[in-house]
């Protein structure tokens, strides 16, 4: 029997304990229930378990024979703020919350895994289980990391899987080198002299000089950066002024920038800083910059060349090597998996959740992860493990 048949006979728990936790969504460090669920999982099955790293984490330990290798793998288990417009039965029964990134899913694949290998036992070494809180925007992995991660459960290498809606079921993507972008914000604050509106020559008008400083932000990516580069600037956000007749006092912009190289991304942070110097300057207006104000940022998802040539082999061993797109367009979307493998070697590989005209992007109202694809997810880990540890 293949190892997909034989876990499909796992497949109606992995169901199950995916739509539960659909039903039951929880966000960023507060996903407490879950945790919870996972961790009575994890304890049923013979792991070892941890919990409280990064808040609400888990990481469960499994061993076996007699190897000092080891090996990570990271699921996530936060929920997004989104209204849910699905009405299957399981449908979120958290308002304003939902599983609208598949996270349930990741999760369910993981613990089906560890099902899977603490009854097999069929590697040499230890596998390290880790379920991170927070992934959406609050870097919960950096959490993890701060809290003593790696010094806990030092792997040699942390791989990381996300499910992908344009990829057929059945088929992964995975390539060595940037998989992912970074991703960065910025807040700009700029600070004129309010006047009447009909006589702006008795003030310093904050609204003219953010307008030229908007354009002025649009040039870095066609004129600063190497246009073989990927990279992206946007303002998202202007606020200023409440009446008509008179010129505020400042102007707050908010935006975000994108890339694949820490280069680049070093680039955009510094000549943001030069622009705004520079133009502020130039209209009597002083500015304060912020990068990063609320969240931690994200570094590039950045594949190392032997761990995604292992990822390879075993999605290969799973699906067929016909099946597994090796030279996947990067995304410029971005995840905090990047922060462990600052930390370790690894590989971050997208599984199809399929493309059908049904099927819609993540973070929409509509998605739901593809309960036909937990088979081969599970299949996967179980592969990477064994052909791993040996
Ligand atoms: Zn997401
Ligand atoms: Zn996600």
């Amino acid at each position: 029997m293949t190892l997909t048949n034989e876990l499909q006979q796992l497949h109606a728990d992995m169901r199950h304990w995916r739509q539960h936790l659909h039903q039951f969504p929880e966000t960023a460090f507060e996903e407490t229930q879950t945790a919870q669920f996972i961790a009575d999982k994890l304890t049923g099955f013979g792991l070892d378990v941890h919990q409280g790293l990064g808040k609400t984490g888990v990481v469960a330990t499994l061993s076996a024979g007699n190897s000092d290798q080891k090996i990570a793998l990271r699921a996530d288990m936060d929920a997004l703020f989104i209204q849910e417009q699905n009405t299957f039965s399981y449908k979120s029964c958290h308002d304003g919350k939902m599983h609208a990134c598949g996270h349930d899913g990741h999760s369910a694949m993981l613990l089906g895994a560890a099902k899977y290998l603490s009854e097999h036992r069929n590697f040499n070494g230890t596998v390290y289980f880790i379920f991170q809180p927070a992934e959406e925007g609050r870097a919960g992995a950096k959490q993890m990391i701060e809290d003593g991660l790696f010094e806990q459960f030092p792997a040699d290498c942390v791989f990381g899987m996300h499910n992908f809606p344009d990829i057929p079921t059945g088929h992964f993507a995975v390539k060595a080198g940037a998989m992912m972008a970074s991703f960065d914000c910025f807040e700009i604050t700029l600070t004129g002299q309010a006047t009447h509106a009909a006589m702006p020559h008795l003030g310093n008008d904050a609204i003219v000089a953010a307008a030229q400083l908007i354009t002025a932000l649009q040039t870095i990516v066609s004129r600063t950066v190497n246009p073989a580069d990927s990279a992206v600037v946007s303002i998202t956000q202007i606020h200023a002024g409440n009446t008509w007749n008179a010129l505020p006092e400042s102007v707050l912009l908010r935006g975000t920038f994108r890339c694949f190289s820490a280069t680049v991304k070093t680039l955009i942070a510094d000549k943001i800083t030069h622009l705004v110097k520079g133009i502020c300057a130039g209209f009597d207006v002083s500015a304060e910059i912020r990068f990063n104000p609320e969240n931690a940022g994200y570094p590039v998802t950045f594949n190392t060349d032997a761990e995604t040539a292992i990822a390879l082999k075993a999605a290969s061993a799973v699906v067929g090597e016909e099946c597994v797109d090796q030279q996947p367009t990067p995304s410029m979307g971005s995840e905090d998996f990047a922060f462990m493998l600052q930390e370790k070697p690894g590989c971050y590989i997208w599984i199809g959740n399929g493309s059908s005209e049904n099927s819609c992007l993540l973070h929409n109202p509509h998605y739901d992860f593809n309960d036909d694809i937990l088979s081969v997810g599970a299949a996967y880990w179980v592969k990477l493990v064994e052909m791993t540890l040996v």
